[in-house]
């Protein structure tokens, strides 16, 4: 890549290159971007997308980084960070939030508002693009359910408008897997509640994901899909699994879901420990694990 054309060609887009991903990754691992852009508006955004398809330059889109591991290699062409994407509007029980919002943030004006409905997510730590990628969930609740539309940009360069319906969510899914495009805002419908019953909801999550996930340390969160018929934890539990080092990282103590950055971990030691974990599980109880968390970029 000709560094200084593309920043001659793209100014006033703030970009970094070589940058490591592990700075933004919430296991703070990962290895570097060719080249991250930081765009301040939809312009900008097709202005990248329209510079990588004339140019032939592959990119990827990444929200909070708090579902992914980068593998140590990092990431080839351009990525695309839309945190300097994030105004909140709010209009009596419809709220519009930029991909780059923070969902915890968004839920908070929620509350503001007295609006019901996304309490559940007043812990998951992704952005609001992240969290339509992956249908987000917790607690009974997912991002589907206070869904009406997103505002897309597809790899051709075309603005669409996706429904609800057109999303395809299930559990951990939507259609944005199966496609290439960067969802710039996502407008919910929430319904007028009472503020003391939405503030005691989130409270109580709060208080159940603090006592319950390993917060204190780095990690992706849950690392895979609840298999059919199962919970990961306990089969990893059953298989001895809970407390295994790899390098750095280890299967948390605290939940046996969550592969915690104790020491330095490199993406490597993750990606190992998720195989090591898969392979014992399938061979001891007969279950595919399945990775909630996206594994991307190139080996080192
Ligand atoms: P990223 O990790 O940045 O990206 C995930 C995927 O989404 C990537 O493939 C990326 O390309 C794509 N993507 C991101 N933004 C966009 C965009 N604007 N347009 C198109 N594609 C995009 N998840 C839950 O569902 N429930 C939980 O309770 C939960 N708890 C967690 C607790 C902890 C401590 C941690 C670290 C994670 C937890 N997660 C949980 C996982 C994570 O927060 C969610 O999956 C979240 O939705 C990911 O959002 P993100 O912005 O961080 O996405």
């Amino acid at each position: 890549m000709n560094n200084t054309k593309i920043t001659a060609d793209l100014k006033p887009i703030k970009m970094l290159f070589n940058e490591p991903l592990s700075h933004f990754t919430y296991t703070k691992t990962g290895g570097p971007a060719d080249c991250l852009l930081f765009p301040k508006s939809t312009d900008e955004v097709k202005q990248i997308v329209d510079y990588c398809n004339n140019n032939d330059l592959p990119w990827l889109c990444l929200g909070n980084a708090s579902n992914l591991i980068v593998r140590d290699g990092g990431i080839e062409g351009f990525v695309i960070m839309l945190s300097e994407l994030n105004q909140v509007t709010i209009n009596d029980t419809t709220i519009t939030a930029d991909a780059g919002a923070k969902l915890i943030d968004v839920t908070y004006k929620a509350l503001e508002k007295d609006l019901v409905g996304m309490e559940f997510a007043c812990g998951i730590p992704g952005s609001i693009g992240g969290a339509a990628y992956m249908n987000a969930g917790a607690y009974g609740g997912e991002l589907v359910d206070v869904f009406e539309s997103a505002e897309i940009i597809l790899e051709d360069g075309r603005f669409v408008t996706f429904k609800k319906e057109d999303m395809h969510f299930s559990y951990r899914h939507s259609i944005l897997q199966e496609m290439k495009g960067i969802v710039l805002n996502v407008t919910f419908t929430l319904e007028k509640g009472n503020h003391a019953d939405i503030k005691e909801k989130m409270d109580e999550l709060t208080h159940l994901r603090e006592s319950k996930q390993p917060l204190e340390y780095p990690s992706c969160g849950s690392v895979f899909k609840r298999p059919e018929g199962h919970f990961t934890g306990k089969l990893i539990q059953d298989a001895n699994l809970q407390g295994l080092k790899w390098g750095g990282a280890q299967i948390s103590t605290k939940h046996a879901g969550f592969i915690v950055n104790i020491d330095h971990a490199t993406a490597t030691d993750y990606v190992e420990l998720i195989q090591h974990i898969q392979k014992t599980i399938l061979k001891e109880f007969d279950v595919v694990l399945e990775t909630e968390v996206r594994i991307i970029g190139r080996e080192k």
